[in-house]
């Protein structure tokens, strides 16, 4: 479990201001939820959490520390992206034991590791299979497999299920939902889908062109929004 608070943060691109000085503080084993428009930053500021885009200015802590400038294999953080990116070539086992080979963990431990995630995920019958011979569902399994094998303190989702057709985003939903309560990790996912974020999240941060516009719980956003561009995200059904 960890923390997470971002102090100031900033992101320009060029000229162009993409994250615009934005406070947040997230607790320790927190679902948060991102939602807004297309372009308005959501995934910038992922990518500046896990690493993988740098800071322009300002600060991302966890656990107290600054990690602003850490390597983002430093962070305790795995993210979870739309396409899933898995090795065509590579079987299932050998998709999720790919970065904990990298790390240098030795065989037997990675298989035991393996085979557990597998298990949390309904995967092991699929373990020697080859991504394309699976559905779209358990490729994103595979994805989040890859991702709890590394034992992370905090996860990251960027639109996991947009990919999936709706019957199959529900148990993906519940799913998720389900490894929070198992791990405890800290979550922040990024949707589109209005369900998603009521029932997924412990609170929502409503993203407006690069600043926070309003954080709360579901039902404080649902029942209090602060102005109709929330309302419009939250309150009106799809
Ligand atoms: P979202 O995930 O909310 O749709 P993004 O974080 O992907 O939004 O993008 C926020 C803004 O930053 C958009 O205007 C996008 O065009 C711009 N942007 C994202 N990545 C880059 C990049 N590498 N170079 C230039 N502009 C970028
Ligand atoms: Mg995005």
């Amino acid at each position: 479990m960890a923390d997470i608070q971002l102090s100031a943060l900033q992101k320009k691109f060029g000229p162009i201001e993409v994250i615009r000085s934005i406070d947040l503080k997230i607790k320790s084993g927190e679902f948060i939820v991102f939602v807004g428009p297309s372009g308005c930053g959501k995934s910038t500021l992922l990518r500046m959490i896990a690493g993988l885009e740098n800071v322009t200015a300002g600060t991302v802590s966890i656990d107290g520390a600054d990690v602003t400038r850490a390597e983002p294999s430093k962070r305790g953080i795995a993210m979870v992206f739309q396409t899933y990116a898995l090795y065509p070539h590579m079987s299932v086992e050998e998709n999720m034991a790919f970065g904990l080979e990298m790390a240098g963990m030795p065989k037997q431990q990675r298989l035991k590791t393996v085979r557990k995630a597998a298990e949390t995920l309904q995967l092991v019958p699929y373990l020697d299979r080859k991504p394309k011979a699976l559905s779209g569902g358990q490729r994103q399994r595979v994805a989040i497999g890859r991702a709890i094998v590394r034992d992370p303190k905090i996860f990251l989702f960027d639109e996991p299920l947009s990919n999936l057709d709706a019957a199959l985003r529900v148990q993906m939903r519940l799913e998720i939902a389900k490894l929070h309560d198992e791990l405890g990790a800290t979550m922040i996912y990024v949707t589109h889908d209005q369900v998603e974020a009521m029932t997924l999240a412990t609170r929502i941060v409503v993203l407006r062109d690069g600043r926070i516009e309003q954080f709360g719980t579901p039902d404080e956003l649902y029942s209090n929004p602060d102005n109709m561009f929330v309302a419009g995200f939250i309150g009106s059904p799809k």
